[in-house]
């Protein structure tokens, strides 16, 4: 007899949002989670709520705020004196912000009956978990379901010249609790942390420098992207040197020394902090996946079908822990397929359109293919561009900086991707990825009203230009 129609394994945005859709869908549900947060206290919400999305963007906004009001603010004829910094309340405000949601996802817990179990799961067989608390009150059970959800996130990868000890040499999680702005920072990996969170750092004073393995930046972005950001970036003070093996690191007296190759030449670089942002791996560790017989991949994914079925009767797997982007959205839009198919319904997740964001400033943002990729499979198709510089809200806010690309087959104008460096691209976005849901077309976009003056103009425009008639470029 089991305990449970079905138990989680993980609470974040892909386990959290998969146990919310089962318990909604009449389903007797439990969520397996272990997460020790602020305190060493149980904390729901996985990597998103409390070292991921969440407390970076409450870091990202604190560092606008300064970087306005200390840079920008006298281009609008506002001069203000003696601003100051308290990383301190910055980051009591993000442990705020982080507490509420990761306590908003209990209370949502307990609204739709299901249980906690806290601790570490372990899979005894397709039906059967067992729960080892992480806390020391906690007691040992084991736990019996009609079907089993596997979503137990990444973790940050390692390289073993830059060993992290998160004090000097930091993965993401240590870069968020900085308590002061280190003078000198260095990033290894130029991908969507060490760009966000190297841009954090230095808004609110350090000097970056980014160290980047690949002869290309951000080479899963659009090309005409990719270049105008690197070129921003850059110019806001960014150093990002492309093509730097590194090599070696050594503890220096209140820093480190990072020795690296750049075009087959011995560097160092000495900097107060270092922080390593190479990749996420999956998370299986302790889910005693040989001993059941739960298949991995050859990068260590456990392995899923469409449906996110695994090899296990009855157990499925979601987010970072499968194929497809690391993205909270794409974790939680699984975890809801998940529920709905152990219900009896027929979901359907369309990995095709995950919208990406990363949050520089101006902010890059896409859905579907690159002009690239789509050159590379021989697809032919027509672009329309609009520049930033040309829209009158962008004028007005004083954020002229990027360009909305729009690409759609060159027959059927269906829109096969949609790329934006812009300001606020993170929510413009959202427009092209509900046109390609809808299997739409540029002309879709350029036959539909847009608000005046506001940026997303920018996108009807750029919609336009696909069929060479903008209006205002
Ligand atoms: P996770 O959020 O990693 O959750 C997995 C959970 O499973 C954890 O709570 C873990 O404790 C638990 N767990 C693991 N093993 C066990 C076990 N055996 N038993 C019980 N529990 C277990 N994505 C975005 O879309 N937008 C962003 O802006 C964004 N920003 C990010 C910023 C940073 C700094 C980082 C690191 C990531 C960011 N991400 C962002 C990625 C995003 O956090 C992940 O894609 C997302 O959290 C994946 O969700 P998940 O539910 O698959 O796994
Ligand atoms: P990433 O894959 O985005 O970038 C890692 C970068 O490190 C790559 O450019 C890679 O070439 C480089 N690299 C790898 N090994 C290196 C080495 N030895 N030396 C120098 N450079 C090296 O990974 P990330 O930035 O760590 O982020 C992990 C994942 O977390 C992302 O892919 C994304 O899925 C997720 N995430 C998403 C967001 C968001 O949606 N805004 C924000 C943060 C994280």
């Amino acid at each position: 007899m089991a305990d449970y129609d079905v138990i989680v394994i993980g609470a974040g945005p892909g386990g959290y949002v998969a146990a919310i859709r089962c318990a909604q869908l009449g389903l007797k549900t439990a969520c397996v989670e272990g997460w020790l947060g602020a305190g060493g206290k149980p904390a729901l919400g996985g990597t998103c709520l409390n070292v991921g999305c969440i407390p970076s963007k409450a870091l990202l906004d604190s560092s606008h705020h300064y970087e306005h009001i200390s840079r920008h603010a006298k281009d609008h004829g506002i001069s203000v004196q003696g601003v100051e910094m308290n990383v301190g309340v910055m980051q009591k405000r993000k442990d705020k912000v982080v507490q509420s949601l990761t306590l908003g996802i209990a209370g949502l817990f307990k609204k739709n009956k299901i249980d906690w179990l806290q601790g570490s799961g372990k899979l005894l067989g397709a039906n059967e978990v067992e729960v080892n608390p992480t806390t020391s009150d906690g007691k040992k059970q084991t736990v019996r379901a009609g079907h089993i959800i596997i979503a137990t996130g990444s973790v940050p990868a390692r390289i073993p010249p830059a060993p992290v000890d998160q004090k000097t040499i930091v993965d993401s999680t240590g870069a968020l609790a900085f308590d002061a702005v280190p003078g000198t920072l260095g990033v290894i990996g130029a991908g969507v942390i060490g760009l966000e969170l190297g841009s954090v750092w230095r808004r609110l004073g350090a000097q970056v420098v980014v160290l980047e393995a690949l002869d290309d930046f951000l080479p899963a972005a659009d090309k005409t992207i990719a270049d105008e950001a690197f070129k921003t970036l850059i110019k806001q003070g960014l150093d990002i040197r492309l093509g730097a093996k590194v090599t070696g690191t050594q503890a220096r007296d209140g820093g480190v020394t990072v020795s690296y190759e750049l075009k087959g030449e011995k560097q160092e670089l000495t900097v107060e902090k270092l922080i390593v942002a190479v990749g996420r791996k999956p998370n299986t560790e302790g889910l005693n996946a040989a001993g059941v017989g739960l298949k991995l991949d050859a990068r260590g994914f456990i392995e899923v079908d469409a449906d996110c079925r695994t090899s296990l009767p009855n157990v499925y797997a979601i987010g970072d822990v499968v194929r497809g982007p690391m993205l909270a959205h794409k974790a939680s839009e699984e975890g809801v397929a998940v529920a709905e198919l152990i219900a009896g319904q027929h979901p359907h997740v369309n990995l095709d359109i995950v919208p990406w964001v990363i949050y520089t400033w101006p902010e890059i943002a896409w859905v579907g293919k690159s002009e690239q990729q789509l050159r590379a499979e021989g697809r032919e198709i027509k672009t329309g561009s609009f520049p930033m510089m040309a829209s009158g809200r962008a004028k007005a806010m004083n954020e002229t900086g990027g360009v909305v690309k729009m690409i759609a087959d060159a027959r059927t104008d269906e829109l096969l991707g949609v790329h934006i460096f812009a300001a606020n691209a993170s929510e413009l976005i959202a427009e092209a990825v509900l046109a390609m849901n809808y299997g739409g077309s540029s002309e879709d976009i350029a036959l539909t009203i847009h608000s005046h003056p506001t940026l997303a103009e920018a996108m009807h425009e750029a919609a336009l230009a696909v069929s060479g008639r903008a209006i205002h470029f």
